[in-house]
């Protein structure tokens, strides 16, 4: 991993970076940017507007590593209230919901974490969407993958997400690529070690194409996250060799990193979906897009020297 990245991301541990970034008013700028509001009025807003490009929407209402059982059901509630709300103003054919099992007690108990799945799972049925578990820190992979496993002996269309940093995402993706199933691959956002992850970005983006491969030869709907200039060619020649028809597949993208390339792959008839963050807990999503990308950091940085 690019050493500056793993300083950012080990640096994002530390209470006083956490005030510092928190506290600064450049913060809001890196915030503007990236986040679409604090409420989901605020994030409804934006998939409608979205929506209007043609563009379709995951929504994360932000959060992750809850410490107790009470936060666990807050973070439940909030996507209770999201799904509620997408249903009666008549956006969930648009948008559907990312969930961070961290954020639903998945540090405190798989269980507890399952159940509360269970709840939102049932919820999202009931407005007819869908949800896919966002994938974490290494030490959950395993547990989010058995989660995800049980919630699609109900409901198959729970979407998983693979990280091709990882070694392990080669197997994995056989595994997934089962009818129906619903599989984001991305390349990985948090700090994994050497012994799991491979070493650098090449071969982080070999694994990914390789992942892509065993998606898109399988019967399920691969959705492939990724910014990447020269992936995203690459991709759509895959699913052109596969055969793919626009429709079996689709590309995602995080709101407010290229969004004229959203723009264009959707008019060329590309299904794209955005994901979209909201609410208050915004620190740890900040802290990885400034680790993605040193021009956000400096960004980051100039906006807090001019102040
Ligand atoms: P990179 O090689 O990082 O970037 C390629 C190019 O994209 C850059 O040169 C730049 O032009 C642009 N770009 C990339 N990132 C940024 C940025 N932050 N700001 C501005 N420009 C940028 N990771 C997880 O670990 N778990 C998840 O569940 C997860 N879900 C995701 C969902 C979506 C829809 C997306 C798009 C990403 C998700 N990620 C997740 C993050 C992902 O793993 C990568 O960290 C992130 O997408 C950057 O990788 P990249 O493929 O865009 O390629």
């Amino acid at each position: 991993m690019n050493p500056l990245r793993s300083l950012i991301l080990a640096a994002a541990g530390s209470d006083t970076v956490r005030r510092v970034v928190t506290g600064a008013p450049a913060t809001r700028g890196v915030v503007d940017r990236f986040i679409a509001g604090e409420t989901v009025t605020d994030a409804l807003a934006v998939v409608t507007r979205l929506a209007e490009d043609g563009l379709y929407v995951t929504l994360d209402h932000l959060g992750e590593h809850t410490e107790d059982v009470q936060q666990a059901e807050e973070a439940v509630q909030a996507c209770l209230g999201l799904l509620d709300r997408l249903h009666s103003e008549g956006l969930s054919v648009r948008a559907e919901v990312s969930l961070k099992l961290s954020a639903i007690g998945l540090g405190l108990d798989e269980k507890l974490a399952l159940d509360n799945a269970y709840r939102v799972c049932a919820a999202a049925e009931q407005c007819a969407t869908t949800v896919t578990l966002d994938m974490e820190e290494y030490d959950s992979v395993d547990a989010t993958l058995r989660v995800h496993a049980e919630l699609r002996r109900t409901w198959p269309w729970v979407g998983a997400v693979l990280q091709s940093y990882l070694k392990r995402t080669e197997a994995d993706a056989v595994a997934l690529a089962q009818p129906d199933s619903r599989v984001r691959l991305c390349k990985g956002a948090y700090a994994a070690g050497a012994g799991v992850a491979h070493p650098g970005g090449h071969e982080v983006d070999l694994s990914y194409v390789r992942a892509a491969n065993t998606l898109l030869a399988g019967d399920g709907y691969p959705m492939f996250a990724t910014h990447d200039p020269r992936l995203i060619p690459l991709l759509r020649e895959r699913v052109h060799w596969y055969g793919r028809k626009q429709g079996t597949y689709e590309y995602q993208m995080l709101y407010g990193v290229r969004p004229d390339e959203q723009r264009r792959l959707a008019a060329e008839g590309e299904t794209v979906r955005v994901y979209v963050p909201f609410g208050r807990n915004s620190y740890g999503y900040l802290m990885r897009r400034l680790a993605e990308r040193p021009a956000n950091l400096a960004f980051f940085l100039r906006s807090l020297a001019s102040r």
